[in-house]
């Protein structure tokens, strides 16, 4: 995965190789899926939802461009493997996910990967992000968004990055946005085709 999937196609950052390659991602798919955990899509987590395809995870994270020691807000947690990552690169990180049974098993997931400690997974809108510990050096988010969420960027430290899915439902831009003295400059880093964002900033 890590070889043909991931720096074949231009992932460069190393550090990202290395917790993609560290983080078990067989945990994080239910049973059935096991045999397709490493394949190059998305695949079925229950609750008409996926864990993204291992290319647009990698994409995201190195995205963030982040150091370590950076506070992470998730939207949309799925499986948890997404946080895993981000806290294998050093993050800690906040992962919201709307559907209560998968905010469930992304906490059971995350544990028995041995990465509880690094996400707190809290069950909940994320389109709303999550006031309670902005603000966040960065925010990645896994759905696609009609737009971008004001709260989302006014949760953003000044020169933190948001990643998002912008457009259609059934298509959209990977965004890469960074905040500089209140000002917003974005680049698009990919075609993509996320599930859709629900929630008050969301898809009806
Ligand atoms: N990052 C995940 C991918 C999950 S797919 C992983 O690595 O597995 C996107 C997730 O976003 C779905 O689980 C969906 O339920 C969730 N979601 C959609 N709208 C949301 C919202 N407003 N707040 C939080 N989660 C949301």
């Amino acid at each position: 995965m890590v070889e043909r999937q991931l720096r074949r196609r231009g992932i460069f950052d190393e550090r990202v190789l290395a917790a993609m390659e560290e983080i078990p991602r067989e945990l994080f798919v239910p049973e059935a899926g096991r045999p397709y955990a490493y394949d190059d899509a998305p695949v079925s987590i229950g609750n008409g939802q996926t864990i993204s395809q291992p290319y647009m995870t990698a994409l995201m994270a190195q995205s963030l461009e982040l150091q370590g020691g950076e506070k992470v807000l998730e939207v949309g947690a799925g499986s948890g493997y997404h946080a895993a990552v981000l806290a294998a690169l050093g993050a800690r990180v906040v992962a919201v996910e709307l559907i209560p049974e998968l905010a469930e098993q992304a906490r059971l997931n995350l544990e028995a990967a041995g990465r509880a400690a690094g996400v707190r997974v809290i069950s909940g809108d994320g389109s709303l992000g999550f006031p309670e510990e902005a603000p966040y050096d960065g925010i990645s988010v896994a759905a696609g968004a009609p737009d971008i969420p004001p709260a989302l960027v006014e949760q953003l430290r000044d020169s933190g990055r948001l990643v998002i899915p912008v457009g259609a439902r059934d298509e959209q831009e990977l965004q890469v946005i960074t905040k500089r003295g209140g000002k917003l400059s974005t680049r698009v880093a990919a075609a993509c085709r996320f599930v859709p964002l629900r929630g008050g900033m969301g898809w009806r």
